[in-house]
């Protein structure tokens, strides 16, 4: 593997640093105004779907530079790139892949224009790591199909105006990864009732969603009636992908490191304990691993090969990542790291508390721990079936 960059490599490098040092302001100076001229200015730079195609309204970039663009965002602590997150994560992706000209020309200008919010329909009351065998389903009716059942623990629902979906449209396979069929539903559609579900945190960012003979336009199928499982292995492989990515996790550990600068540990300043020292030194370089570990599915994809079951191992790393650099935080700050935002002493608006209540997000969602090791295990090891 080659790790130098090529000149124009670098040369975009200090493309970016220049727009960041013209374009950000410290936090602190940031007014109301300043996300809506953010996004424009970052449309404008075709820097938002940057490596997907020109004829769909992308930037056209090479993966490379897609890299190099999310690693001087995060190191400047920028503002996400459009804030249609699982549109530009996978949905996006998934419609460029499987989707018709028309639900192209439809949907990708409103993701990079962060118009509209979109959700994902998997999981269901009684299935979730099980995906395939779900139960909402969707019989074709003339040019619309309509759909009965339920979805749960839907992210981003309470907000989010389109959901993408899977149903199923035929129960007569032997296999129940057949009769599966992925759809895009407008939320707004009659016959749909949208539940939020409060977390441990408080928030209500998750919904069940109720389908009560919803009727949706054929041309609203996103691949073949019955090969939704294709796409949705794109797309989870997508999900997983950007969970696990490690860009992530450098704020995360810059946040710790100036908590570890105010924190206080045995009465003496927390940053000179060799244990809390010891700690950051083991979390940047697991981070460091998972950046390693990203460069494998980088060469794949400069290869042009698809992901695959290889994003479970960074989604894995992270989830552990995630709540032991919390778990370490919270240790810190001792009585005052579970005091939520609005307590009396809750540090950093009550950042650490969130975070420890918040470990579901990326832990369970996207798929479980057991779920990954099973697809390192079978996937990769070529190890027995479970
Ligand atoms: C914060 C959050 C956000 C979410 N967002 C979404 C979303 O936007 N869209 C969506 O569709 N879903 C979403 N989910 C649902 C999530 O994908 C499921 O919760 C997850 O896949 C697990 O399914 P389950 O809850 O049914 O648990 P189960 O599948 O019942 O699992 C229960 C336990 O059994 C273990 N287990 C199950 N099968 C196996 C096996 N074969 N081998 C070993 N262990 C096993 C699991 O690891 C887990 O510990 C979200 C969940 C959370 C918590």
């Amino acid at each position: 593997m080659d790790f130098e960059y090529t000149q124009e490599e670098q040369a975009f490098r200090q493309e970016v640093r220049d727009f960041l040092d013209k374009n950000l302001p410290p936090w602190e100076q940031r007014g109301p105004g300043f996300m809506a001229e953010w996004l424009k200015k970052v449309r404008g730079k075709c820097w938002v779907g940057f490596s997907w195609p020109k004829e769909v309204g992308g930037g056209g970039g090479n993966i490379m530079e897609q890299v190099i663009l999310k690693e001087e965002m995060a190191r400047r602590r920028a503002p996400a790139l459009g804030t249609c997150f699982m549109g530009l994560a996978w949905v996006g992706p998934g419609i460029i892949k499987y989707g018709t000209e028309e639900q192209k020309q439809r949907f990708i200008p409103e993701i990079l224009d962060s118009k509209y919010q979109w959700c994902t329909g998997y999981s269901e009351p009684n299935v979730g790591s099980d995906l395939a065998s779900l139960q909402c389903k969707a019989v074709r009716d003339g040019d619309s199909y309509v759909i009965n059942g339920t979805k749960i623990w839907t992210s981003l629902a309470p907000f989010a105006d389109w959901i993408s979906m899977l149903v199923r449209t035929d129960n007569s396979s032997e296999s129940k990864h057949e009769g599966i069929t992925s759809l895009l539903v407008k939320l707004d559609s009659p016959g749909i009732d949208i539940q939020p579900i409060e977390n441990m945190a408080g928030a209500s960012i998750f919904a069940q969603i109720f389908f009560d003979n919803v009727r949706v336009p054929v041309e609203n199928r996103l691949g073949e009636e019955g090969k939704g499982w294709e796409v949705t292995i794109s797309s989870l492989a997508n999900e997983r992908s950007s969970i696990g990515e490690v860009t992530a996790m450098y704020e995360k550990l810059e946040n710790l490191k100036e908590l570890i600068k105010k924190a206080r540990k045995n009465g003496k300043p927390a940053r000179k304990d060799v244990g809390v020292r010891r700690r950051i030194a083991e979390f940047e370089s697991r981070i460091e691993a998972m950046r390693l570990n990203g460069l494998r599915y980088l060469t794949k994809q400069i290869k042009g090969e698809p992901l695959s079951s290889e994003t479970s191992v960074n989604k894995l790393h992270r989830a552990l990542l995630e709540i032991d650099m919390t778990d370490f935080a919270v240790d810190i700050l001792g009585q005052a790291g579970l005091q939520l935002s609005g307590q009396e002493e809750a540090v950093d608006h009550g950042r650490w508390a969130t975070a420890a209540l918040s470990w579901p997000d990326v832990v369970i969602g996207g798929g479980t721990p057991n779920i990954q090791k099973n697809i390192v295990a079978e996937r990769i090891l070529g190890l027995p079936k479970d």
